[in-house]
């Protein structure tokens, strides 16, 4: 999630709001230039439709906002087609919402990444951190249920290929940058068939930070051989009282030496995914660069740059 801003902004050019006009027209080109993708979920009958194109918006309606950290909200949205209806957004894809600030000439536009389960219908669910001063992230939180938010996309994620042999990826997350990652590591454990194994790390400031940490403790136990979590705490005295029963954490920033000593395990198999891919990153910016950057730790590791996604 890198760079949120700098990232997204440069490869981007949707997400700038200040530039909205021209944002539509690439967006236009991106979207009418790929295949729709459909959901899988089973228990719905039809798929929420996005339109097309992105220059054009759909409204969700808020349910339920629950405040899940000292941060972070978990924002439910019902779907309009109600329990026939599931969300259609693509494992690891994320939507784009849109607000525009009073006074302001132009929308703010941001990608958020959808945290439900895709086989329940009915919902889609976003799991938002809140930023100092965030245009949108500040908005999102004002949202209550009743509340109206405006949504394009989706923006493509990973698409996933799975492997009836054994192979192994790493899964790497920097704070809020969980959201994608879990949601491929989710729909990779899902299909039984799929043979990959993913070790996550994921860095975070102390323990107050972890979300999701039930939905992954679900992912470890129906898949032991499949998943594990390392948790990397860069704070971790700051947590002092307010242990959360986390297990496998480890003080200290996801390093070199952490790095090193999860790719040597999925040597032991294959490393990578069917299509070649070894590790799988989001995280902010900083952190982005240190890792995947031209002179970064996995360069020196020897994994090359398109054998890294960077989400
Ligand atoms: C593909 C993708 C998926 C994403 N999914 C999610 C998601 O599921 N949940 C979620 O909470 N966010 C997600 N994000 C980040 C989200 O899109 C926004 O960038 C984030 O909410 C901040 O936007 P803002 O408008 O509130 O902050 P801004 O007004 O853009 O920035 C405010 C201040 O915060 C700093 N800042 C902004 N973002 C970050 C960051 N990530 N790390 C460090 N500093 C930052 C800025 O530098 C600035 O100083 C995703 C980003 C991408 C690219």
């Amino acid at each position: 999630m890198a760079s949120i801003l700098s990232r997204t902004f440069r490869s981007r050019p949707y997400l700038t709001s200040a530039a909205f006009a021209s944002v539509a027209g690439a967006a236009y080109l991106t979207t009418t230039s790929r295949p729709l993708q459909l959901d899988s979920a089973q228990n719905a009958t039809k798929t929420f439709s996005f339109p097309k194109t992105m220059l054009f918006s759909k409204q969700l309606t808020v349910t339920n906002v629950e405040q899940v950290n000292h941060d972070t909200k978990r924002i439910t949205f019902s779907l309009p087609g109600g329990s026939i209806e599931s969300s259609g957004v693509p494992p690891s894809a994320a939507i784009l919402t849109q607000h525009t600030p009073s006074g302001a000439w132009f929308p703010v536009l941001r990608p958020y990444t959808p945290v439900h389960d895709r086989d329940q219908a009915g919902i889609l669910q976003l799991m938002v951190k809140k930023y100092p001063n965030g245009a949108a992230s500040t908005y999102m939180h004002s949202l209550e249920a009743g509340s109206k938010l405006t949504v394009r996309g989706p923006i493509p994620g990973y698409t996933w290929q799975a492997s009836d042999t054994p192979r192994d990826v790493v899964f790497v997350a920097g704070g809020a940058g969980i959201t994608p990652i879990y949601s491929l590591a989710k729909e990779v454990l899902k299909n039984k068939q799929d043979k990959t194994r993913i070790q996550l790390l994921w860095g975070v400031n102390g323990e107050r930070d972890i979300v999701l940490k039930d939905e992954f403790a679900a992912l470890q136990q129906q898949s032991p051989e499949r998943f594990s979590i390392t948790y990397f705490l860069s704070n971790a005295e700051a947590d002092a009282g307010q242990a959360t029963g986390v297990e496998a954490a480890q003080k200290g920033y996801i390093d070199s030496a952490a790095l090193r000593s999860a790719l040597q395990k999925g040597e032991a198999g294959q490393l990578g995914d069917a299509k070649g891919t070894k590790v799988f990153f989001c995280g902010p910016p900083g952190m982005q660069e240190k890792l995947t950057g031209k002179q970064g730790v996995l360069k020196e590791l020897g994994v090359a740059k398109k054998e890294v996604q960077v989400f």
